[in-house]
């Protein structure tokens, strides 16, 4: 059977129009309010997302990357220091670091998980090392335990960018809590995604957390009195409204990646394809379906034939990118993320996917 409708990477709307009515009598509520900026709704989702990730803490701000910003201001990283980062990543990643005038390190990711390889990691390690900053990429957290030790031995901080794994697990456990500070976008593409642009960070350290608020506030307390250098990172009071709300529908979202992501993996029987490999102390929430081919743009021009669009994250790695070309990177440092540049492409995925337009996906992906 031909397919007729248009199958996309991801469909925003068809998530919008089932929670419709419910964002809307939000926004009401926030704007008679007008708890615009910051405000009860923020604190409210503050608490909610703690509590979701099992962390002590939980602080909202503008989006993902002043988050990762605010990570590196409070471990105090500056000019001088270097703080390491899987080079397959999207390139948020290292502009926290670049932001405080320090160094980011990039180094490869492992073959088969496609995440930081831990190894390599260590290698990176000089007495300049602050941080090693790991991403919890596609959804699927990286593996934490041993990266953690690595830090530990060495005195350096642990912070995770789980951007993209807004409720995936690690060992049982949700991802958050592992290192010094986590850091989360709420990106309308994100998996728990804002009506705007959001961010957040989690911790179990108070002293991260009252520096971080004051942070984000203009360095201050007490109001107009600026203890330090501050910066307005704060959340709209309506993107926590959202976010509480959609924060309660999250568990049931991700469930439905997870079937969407089974399907995948139970029906693709293509040598051509090869899919992520999931450590079994992993649980991803499948933020990105990601698969890699020798010849990708003869599939993704194959795939667009049968109405389906794929996406493709992402197509340079962070070490080939133009804004850092000063650290003298070149082709061929990390082979396993450059091939993965040149090879992968993510099948559609969202909740509202329908088994029949999985299918549809498999059935095309088999007779490639
Ligand atoms: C999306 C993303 C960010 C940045 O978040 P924004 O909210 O877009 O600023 C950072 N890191 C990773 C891995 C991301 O995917």
């Amino acid at each position: 059977m031909e397919n007729s409708i248009n199958i996309p990477c991801l469909d925003l709307k068809k998530q919008y129009l089932t929670i419709k009515d419910e964002v809307l009598k939000i926004t009401e509520e926030v704007f008679s309010q007008t708890a615009f900026s910051g405000g009860p709704f923020v604190e409210k989702f503050e608490n909610s997302f703690a509590t979701f990730c099992d962390t002590k803490y939980a602080l909202g701000c503008n989006n993902g990357t002043t988050a990762l910003h605010l990570a590196m201001l409070a471990l105090d990283i500056k000019p001088g220091d270097e703080v390491i980062i899987p080079a397959n990543t999207f390139i948020a990643t290292a502009w926290g670091v670049s932001y405080v005038g320090a160094t980011p390190v990039f180094v490869d990711c492992d073959p088969n998980t496609w995440e930081i390889d831990v190894k390599a990691a260590e290698k990176a390690i000089t007495p300049k090392t602050k941080a090693i900053i790991g991403v919890h990429l596609y959804g699927q957290p990286f593996d934490i335990a041993p990266l953690k030790a690595i830090c530990d031995k060495h005195k350096i901080f642990l912070v995770e960018d789980a951007a993209q794994a807004q409720g995936a697990k690690y060992n049982g456990k949700p991802v958050g809590g592992f290192g010094e500070l986590a850091t989360f976008s709420f990106y309308p593409g994100k998996n728990l995604g804002a009506f705007g642009e959001a961010g957040g960070l989690t911790t179990n350290n108070e002293a991260y957390l009252k520096h971080m608020q004051r942070l984000r506030n203009h360095g201050m307390t007490v109001r107009y009195y600026h203890e330090e250098i501050g910066y307005n990172y704060r959340m709209d009071g309506l993107q926590g409204g959202i976010l509480e709300f959609k924060l309660g529908k999250l568990e049931g979202w991700n469930n439905r990646r997870r079937e969407i992501a089974k399907m995948y993996q139970n029906g693709i029987k293509n040598e051509k394809i090869k899919l992520q490999t999931q450590p079994e102390n992993t649980e991803s929430i499948y933020h990105l379906f990601v698969v890699t081919t020798e010849d990708r743009d003869g599939f993704m021009s194959y795939l667009n034939s049968k109405n389906i669009f794929p996406g493709l994250h992402y197509p340079v790695p962070c070490h080939l990118q133009d804004a850092y070309k000063y650290l003298g990177y070149k082709k061929g440092d990390f082979p396993h993320t450059e091939y993965l540049s040149e090879h992968c492409l993510s099948l559609p995925m969202f909740p509202e996917l329908t088994d029949e337009e999985v299918n549809i996906v498999i059935d095309a992906v088999n007779l490639y």
